[in-house]
């Protein structure tokens, strides 16, 4: 069994989490800009006592994940957009992790359809010592019947204190190797829907990164150790963007060479972009589990 604090904390993120993702789906709209919607979102968070787990995943049309607007970032939601809002939210470490879909083309609607029953039918199905693969089989099921893919190669994933992918992973899909089951602890399970082929390919381009390590083997400049040992004291190994070193270094040219510069060095972890390799549109939702016994608790419905 958790610990009552540890589930406290699960809870408090969870609600958190939900209550941002609610609103940020309720204030999303065509023309309205990336960025603005990602600093109002991780401005909440922290209105309401939490922290960013990561930066606001704001991922368009075949985009799937891991694109976070960037510093100056210009791009508006465009007419018609499938557009996934994912928020991570910690306290003290401990993480929700919720996505949700929004669509302004009815077109796109049994898409998102698609996705977000799957989700609803791992909430009846999960508990204590049920095994991965008959959630994969589970969400594959539901998401073939609406006539759309699960994408494959992503999947859902266990979750500890300041960790976000703690090692075991939840397929999307029917994958007879998952033959672990579920035991206390906390899961974020994410079926992806797609026209397209079913598979993302990484892009070239980044905009989440994470440290690897606290930095202090690595000969470091000034500027590079002020902000390693602040992202390090802040974050650990969770991951940032480079909006958030704003107050860090001074001006767009400084934090993309630092950036960079960490990069070459070794001290970072990239998450580059995923696009559907068919160029399909994607949906996405996403709850947190928190098993403890008996009881599933999910934090972010
Ligand atoms: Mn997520
Ligand atoms: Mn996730």
């Amino acid at each position: 069994m958790l610990d009552g604090d540890i589930v406290e904390k699960y809870r408090r993120a969870g609600d958190i989490a939900k209550r941002v993702r609610e609103e940020a789906v309720r204030i999303a709209k065509p023309g309205m800009k990336l960025l603005e919607l990602a600093e109002y979102i991780e401005k909440k968070i922290f209105e309401l006592g939490g922290a960013p787990a990561f930066p606001v995943n704001l991922s368009i049309n075949d985009v799937a994940a891991h694109y976070t607007p960037t510093l100056n970032d210009e791009m508006v939601i465009p007419d018609g957009a499938v557009l996934k809002i994912d928020i991570g939210v910690h306290v003290d470490g401990y993480i929700a992790d919720t996505a949700a879909t929004v669509t302004f083309n009815p077109a796109y609607e049994s898409l998102l359809e698609a996705s977000y029953r799957a989700l609803d039918k791992v909430i009846e199905k999960i508990g204590f010592g049920v095994k991965a693969y008959e959630i994969g089989r589970l969400i594959e099921e539901t998401i073939l019947s609406y006539g759309f893919k699960p994408i494959k190669n992503l999947a859902g994933h266990s979750m500890d204190r300041y960790i976000i992918h703690s090692g075991y992973s939840i397929p999307n899909y029917f994958d007879r190797s998952a033959r672990w089951s579920f035991s206390d602890g906390a899961y974020a399970i994410e079926p992806f829907a797609t026209n397209g082929i079913g598979l993302v390919r990484e892009e070239d381009v980044a905009t989440i990164f994470s440290l690897r390590s606290s930095g202090r083997r690595t000969r470091l400049s000034y500027v590079e150790k002020r902000v390693v040992e602040e992202l390090w004291r802040e974050r650990r190994t969770l991951p940032f963007c480079e909006r958030w070193l704003r107050g860090l270094c001074k001006g767009v040219e400084s934090i993309r060479n630092t950036i960079q510069l960490l990069i070459r060095k070794g001290l970072l972890y990239l998450y580059p972009v995923l696009v559907e390799r068919g160029h399909g549109y994607v949906a996405q939702f996403e709850h947190t589990f928190l098993i403890n016994g008996r009881e599933v608790i999910v934090t972010t419905a």
